[in-house]
């Protein structure tokens, strides 16, 4: 709450940038909330408290008529997070990851086989034929369940994952059939999700994604046979999957079923990433857009290799500038807050801890019951798992967050995108340079993407309100 006393600052770490002429896109990293646009007065606004003054002050500026308007808009940049009480400190601080009694939701990749039909040469998965037994999936599953009563869940997610996970459809419609009943009368929303290559399909997995709360998401590697299929063969034959999942995807869409496509953007795959895009956006479907972690889609020697992350970015950006640009013309019409999400950033709810919800609310129960932090670091930890995963969740990862306050030298801490980007993916960065909490080896790839993304956001929000005869709106939002 503010009132007519109360001095107000700019936050030197908000995003102003003219998109069209007198039209700004707004962005305050560390606040909840999208990007939105403003006219010129709303930036005249903000630049009133540049070196901090009282709201009284600052209306006295205006002449009568105008001076409900100024308070509105003053009012609505505080609550964006654009104008702040203190002057913005100058290093962010980063937090230890929350308590498990803080914790309202629980996400597990239930690995429930190592086998796959396609021969990826980068997987991360050792394959083999062990899967997760019966008994181990009963176990793992009233393991779930307890901890969602013990600590008063609102929301639970199982993804099954591998391995290629539709090879076990049987053990999916189990658990499915077991965690229902289990959950039944309960206040907790239960969701289910496949992680599958597409390359399978038949009548008992279409049924199963009709049923309540079952969604799919589909792995490609880029657009078409060219660059999907460098790597995504059949283990047998040897053969491309490209034709046969384009084939899955249009039943499935036949079928009302419209499954996530998982993007992950390498060097090799790059130069289609424009033709993805336009694919998805015009099939009607939502995308995560990530970015391979290891130059040359190998971990090996990456510490040696450090140097070769330059190609790799210089590549991403080139090729999401042209995505960008595609995008922005107005035949494509996205839901902006659900269409596309980018690599883990996170642009609606700032983190202080980490970009994903490793050691927090996101667990791998193994093939064999025990617990991995996150899907790349299978097989590494084997924590053995408590009745109350979210308390075990913090042991499957040991470095702490918190660390990076130590640090004197310049660090994500001073960076403006440290809320959005949270330093990028812990585990890589651990792999690359010994620490989870560093700057990222992709650091200019996020520099790029960041600030680009908010510029489409706002550019789509122009279009959007000039379809709706809305474009001299003092402030245009999603
Ligand atoms: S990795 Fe780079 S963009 Fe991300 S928070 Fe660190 S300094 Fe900022
Ligand atoms: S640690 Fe990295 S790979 Fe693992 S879940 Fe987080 S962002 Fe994803």
């Amino acid at each position: 709450m503010i009132d007519f006393n109360t001095q107000l600052y700019t936050s030197e770490r908000a995003y102003v940038n003219e998109i069209a002429n007198g039209k700004f896109v707004f962005f305050s990293p560390d606040n909840k909330g999208l990007p939105f646009v403003g006219e010129l007065k709303v930036k005249q606004i903000y630049e009133r408290y540049l070196n901090g003054q009282t709201l009284l002050n600052a209306l006295l500026q205006d002449d009568l008529k105008n001076r409900n308007e100024a308070l509105r808009l003053t009012k609505y940049l505080f609550d964006k997070g654009l104008l702040r009480t203190s002057p913005t400190p100058v290093r962010y601080s980063a937090t230890e990851f929350p308590a498990p009694e803080k914790i309202k939701s629980l996400s597990t990749w239930f690995h429930i086989n190592n086998a796959c039909n396609l021969g990826c040469e980068y997987c991360f998965v050792n394959k083999d034929k062990s899967k997760m037994t019966r008994e181990i999936m009963k176990q793992s599953l009233d393991r779930i369940y307890s901890t969602a009563i013990f600590r008063d869940l609102n929301s639970v997610t199982i993804k099954f994952a591998g391995g290629e996970p539709t090879l076990s459809i049987n053990d999916m419609l189990w658990c499915y059939d077991y965690l229902t009943e289990k959950f039944s009368g309960k206040k907790i929303q239960l969701h289910f999700a496949i992680l599958s290559n597409g390359t399978i399909q038949n009548e008992k997995l279409i049924e199963f994604l009709k049923r309540d709360n079952v969604g799919i998401s589909i792995s490609l590697d880029g657009f078409g046979e060219e660059s999907h299929d460098i790597h995504r063969n059949f283990v047998k034959t040897k053969k491309g999957s490209w034709k046969i999942i384009m084939n899955n995807i249009e039943r499935l869409i036949e079928n009302g079923i419209k499954p996530y496509i998982m993007a992950t953007i390498s060097e090799e795959s790059a130069d289609t990433l424009p033709n993805l895009v336009e694919w998805i956006f015009k099939t009607g479907l939502r995308t995560r857009l990530s970015v391979v972690r290891q130059p040359n889609s190998t971990w090996e020697n990456i510490q040696e290799r450090k140097h070769e992350y330059k190609k790799l970015i210089d590549k991403m950006i080139s090729a999401f500038e042209k995505a960008f640009t595609l995008l922005e013309h107005e035949r494509f019409d996205l839901n902006l807050k659900y269409a596309m999400n980018i690599c883990e950033l996170h642009f609606e709810q700032p983190s202080y801890t980490a970009t994903c919800g490793i050691a927090t609310n996101h667990i791998v129960i193994q093939e064999d019951g025990k617990l991995a932090s996150c899907p790349m670091t299978l097989k590494e930890t084997n924590i053995e798992p408590t009745d109350d995963l979210l308390s075990s969740i913090r042991d499957t990862f040991k470095f702490n967050p918190e660390k990076r306050n130590e640090g004197k030298e310049k660090n994500c801490l001073d960076c403006n995108w440290f809320p959005v980007c949270t330093s990028g993916c812990p585990v890589n960065n651990s792999r690359v340079t010994g620490e989870a909490f560093t700057i990222s080896p992709l650091h200019d790839f996020y520099a790029y993407v960041i600030p680009r993304y908010i510029n489409f956001y706002g550019h789509k929000l122009l279009q959007k309100a000039d379809k709706l005869n809305m474009q001299n709106k003092t402030i245009i939002l999603n």
